[in-house]
């Protein structure tokens, strides 16, 4: 099979992060028993999403590790001009909701596959498909592990996040909160009696934005200073509560995203805000011992900080013949397989100002390059 037939069928799978993928899995299963390769599944904790693992060549340390996932994001409320499950070509370009983040990289490691069994592969190729990045890089931190025991130790991580073929060494980490502020209904009139769960929240949300002109304030580290911006951030951009103007809230939801430069220490930055929802949370509770503020942490996804002399980075680097500094804001997981111990970077086709989008694409000469790219990794296992 071409990589191009590989993304139609890798496309063809709806694989949103709220569903299950182990169709998919499935399909690559057999696809790579058809090669004559084995690979090794990780379930996630509901037994409905899988991560797959495998080993091509001889089983000795060293390899190249490409990964990438599995998982899309949704397409409800956009508009397509195709059908989001089918890659249609129009204007050099594959469209379909994958094509770009990520499929189209899942698909290059997968035809590398035949392409690396007839060669005499001194070291191995691997390949890891992880489920549920879209939604918090959740599933790469339950498969590395297993990856590590079972197999030998790639020298060089390559995740395939589009990034134009660039090699992208740095990436800010991050984590949030979803918040339940729960308040105390009342006539507004009496508001004095009654806890208004919006505006505890807007106090929460607003120490937010002090946060972010202190964290701001401060003179960049020379990692922060690659960053634009050049330092940590913390957002909310949903929130939602009440049900009349003249009721004080008695629940607000909201969620509090960071984005934090790597070497920042999250946890540190996940306490401050636990110790302010307590400060909060107690001022509530003199009004009325009811009120309280529930708060569910999310998977911490470290940052990827850029490595001194990293295999990965040499490379890359040395095949795409790019050599300038690229970090980036958003997060993947080639940090988790750095926290991990493996030397990784970010480095695939297409551009990620395609990715979530309606009309998502990769456009063919992206897909093209990142053929190449994978043939020449193949090349390299052989010296
Ligand atoms: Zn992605």
């Amino acid at each position: 099979m071409t990589a191009r037939e590989i993304l139609e069928r890798l496309v063809a799978f709806p694989t949103v992060s709220r569903d299950s993928n182990l169709a998919l899995i499935d399909w690559v299963e057999d696809y790579l028993a058809s090669h004559g390769v084995s690979a090794h599944r990780v379930y996630d904790p509901t037994g409905q999403k899988a991560s797959l693992f495998a080993n091509i060549g001889p089983e000795v340390a060293g390899g190249t590790l490409l990964s990438g996932h599995t998982d899309v994001v949704p397409v409800d409320g956009q508009d397509w001009a195709s059908d989001p499950w089918v890659v249609t070509e129009r204007d050099g370009r594959l469209y379909g909701r994958g094509t770009c983040d990520m499929k189209g990289f899942d698909a290059l490691a997968l035809a590398a596959v035949p392409l690396a069994l007839e060669r005499d592969l001194k070291r191995p190729l691997q390949i890891v498909l992880t489920h549920d990045e879209e939604v918090g890089c959740i599933g790469a931190p339950l498969v590395i592990p297993h990856v590590l025991k079972t197999l030998p130790k790639a020298a060089a991580v390559i995740v395939g996040e589009p990034s134009m073929m660039d090699c992208v060494t740095g990436h800010k980490g991050g984590t949030g909160f979803k918040v339940h502020v729960r308040g105390v209904e009342i006539h507004s009139s009496m508001m004095h009696r009654g806890v208004s769960a919006v505006m505890w929240a807007a106090r929460l949300i607003d120490w937010g934005n002090q946060e972010n002109e202190r964290l701001w304030a401060e003179t960049p580290s020379d990692l922060a200073a690659l960053f634009d911006p050049p330092f940590t951030t913390l957002h909310t951009g949903m929130i939602q509560g009440g049900t009349a103007h003249n009721i004080t809230a008695g629940d607000c939801w909201f969620d509090f995203g960071y984005r934090v430069v790597p070497g920042e220490d999250i946890e540190a930055h996940m306490a401050r805000f636990r110790a302010k929802v307590a400060e909060l949370e107690a001022q509530m509770q003199a009004i009325h011992p009811d009120a309280r503020i529930e708060v569910e942490g999310r998977w911490p996804v470290p940052g990827l900080k850029p490595e001194t002399d990293g295999a990965a980075e040499t490379l890359a680097r040395s095949i795409t013949g790019d050599n300038g500094r690229h970090v980036v804001s958003y997060g993947t997981e080639a940090g988790q397989f750095q926290e991990a111990g493996y030397s990784a970077v970010v480095c695939g086709p297409g551009s990620i100002d395609q990715a979530h989008q309606p009309d998502e694409y990769i456009a063919l000469d992206q897909f093209a390059r990142g053929e190449a790219f994978v043939r020449r990794v193949v090349d390299r296992l052989c010296d």
